[in-house]
This record gives C-alpha cells, sequence and structure tokens, in this order.
C-alpha cells in the first residue's frame, strides 16, 4: 500500500527520524514519563506494531554528529498518542463527570426565567473555552448543570478536561499526600495546574483549613497566570469569596463573571416542561 511505503520511508530517509533500539537507547528522563504501560494504552488490542519505531516509542534524528539534535531521542507519534491517552484516563478518573453526563446543553431547560438570557455567552465559551468564566448564583440556579454542559462539550471535542466539586477535588490532592498513595501528590497537582480545560464546581464549599485554601490558591493563581480555560461555579457573593480569588475571577483581561439570577432551576425544570 503507498500509503504504508510512504510512513516507512519518512522514517528511514536521511535527515528524517531512525528507529532506535528500544532497551538500550531510551532516554534516562523517560523513565519518569507515563510510559509504563507504553504506546499500546486503550489503544484496541489487535492495533498492529507502530510502523514509525517498530514499537520501541522513540526515534532519534538521523542527523550529523555536530548537529544538535544528534542523538537526541524524540517520542514517536504513537507514543505521544499514548500518553495522551493515558492522560484523558486519569483525568476520567479524577473527574466527577460521570455523575454529570447527561448535563449538557442540549437538557438544559431554555424556558426557565433567567438562563435564556446567559446560556448563549455560555455557549459560545464552551464552544472555544479561552480565559475564567464563573458562574455566580445561589443554590439550584443550574450552574452545575451549566458547567458540565461546558466540559461535556470539550470532552466530546476528544480534549483534556477535568471537572471537579471542589471539596472532592482537595481531598483527593490530600490522599496522595498518603502513604497509600499510588500516585505522586506532585504528578497529580500538576496535572490539575496543567490541564488545559478545568471546571471547579461549588467554590466556597471546600474545608477552609489553611492546606485547602492555600492549595486551591496556587492552583488557581498558576491557571490565571498561564491563562488556562478555567471554569468556577460558586454559591458565595462576591464579597465572601477569598479576595485574592476574587481579584482574579474578575479581572477583565482574563475572564468573566457572570451572574445567574434564575428562579430555583430544579424545581421550575420539573413543573415547567414546555409544550415543545
Ligand atoms: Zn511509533
Amino acid at each position: 500500500m503507498s500509503q504504508g511505503s510512504s510512513v516507512h520511508s519518512t522514517a528511514d530517509h536521511d535527515g528524517g527520524p531512525t528507529r532506535i533500539d528500544p532497551l538500550g537507547d531510551r532516554p534516562a528522563w523517560a523513565n519518569d514519563a507515563p510510559s509504563q504501560v507504553d504506546w499500546a494504552v486503550g489503544a484496541p488490542a489487535s492495533a498492529p506494531v507502530c510502523p514509525l519505531c517498530d514499537g520501541a516509542g522513540w526515534l532519534k534524528e538521523d542527523v550529523a554528529f555536530s548537529h544538535p539534535n544528534f542523538g537526541v531521542l524524540f517520542p514517536c507519534q504513537c507514543k505521544q498518542a499514548a500518553w495522551a491517552r493515558q492522560t484523558a484516563i486519569e483525568l476520567a478518573q479524577l473527574s466527577n463527570l460521570d455523575a454529570v453526563r447527561d448535563k449538557t446543553f442540549a437538557t438544559i431547560n431554555p424556558f426557565v426565567p433567567g438562563l435564556r438570557e446567559v446560556v448563549p455567552r455560555i455557549r459560545s465559551y464552551a464552544r472555544r473555552p479561552d480565559g475564567w468564566l464563573t458562574l455566580l448564583g445561589p443554590y439550584g440556579v443550574g450552574k452545575t448543570h451549566l458547567a458540565a454542559a461546558i466540559a461535556n462539550e470539550a470532552l466530546e471535542r476528544g480534549e483534556h478536561v477535568l471537572f471537579a466539586v471542589v471539596p472532592d477535588l482537595l481531598d483527593h490532592l490530600r490522599a496522595t499526600f498518603g502513604p497509600q498513595s499510588t500516585v505522586a501528590y506532585d504528578e497529580r497537582f500538576e496535572q490539575v495546574r496543567t490541564v488545559p480545560l478545568l471546571v471547579l464546581d461549588d467554590l466556597g464549599t471546600e474545608s477552609a483549613t489553611p492546606w485547602a485554601r492555600e492549595k486551591l490558591y496556587q492552583l488557581l493563581n498558576h491557571r490565571y497566570n498561564e491563562r488556562l480555560a478555567t471554569v468556577l461555579t460558586t454559591n458565595l457573593k462576591p464579597e465572601a469569596i477569598e479576595p485574592r480569588i476574587y481579584s482574579r475571577l474578575c479581572d477583565p483581561a482574563c475572564g468573566s463573571v457572570i451572574t445567574i439570577v434564575a428562579a430555583d432551576y430544579r424545581r421550575r425544570a420539573a413543573q415547567d416542561v414546555p409544550s415543545q
């Protein structure tokens, strides 16, 4: 097949990547990479061995000794894809998204007063999450539904997203400190800090221990500095939100705050089913 042979020749031609000895040539830093499960993570059992690297997962460029890339190993496409799949699996395990998979834009009742006005803005954020979006409003106006809809839409597009209820996330991070933890705290915290889309539901319901407050601040401060897409929901009144966090979520250069004043969403959703 011509396509298959062209893939092979890309791997072999002068100046292109070459295969490596999988046992002898792995870079030392790769031992820290999430590679134990290797390139076939999440791939079908019948997936063929990668033709680019023969399953080694790594390639080096066929360049002269004087070239800066001489001897440098690069992860093969198959390895990068495996890491992405592994990350998606870990995020899914860490997410509370299973419980809210049915909460999408399609299942929002647009006839609920107050929601109709804000849904278009939230939808447009969901299509292309950029910066921060904070949903303020009392208990029961549909904030969690809207936040879950944003997360579900990103997941549908195959993007990496973490949807977490703030107290659950902090509990989880605290647990990774423990001796029984199978995952390193630093690794997990880094994953949450840098996930392309982080949706944090129920800010303000976490315990007010100094540890929890500081972790949350570190997390949000990093995402603010890096302008990483972040969605927050909270029942708190603005003056009750920690000032360091409030000043960031209100910064117009980074994001926007939407206040939802709908009548009780869950009650209305049950009663007000529109005739069509
Ligand atoms: Zn490969």
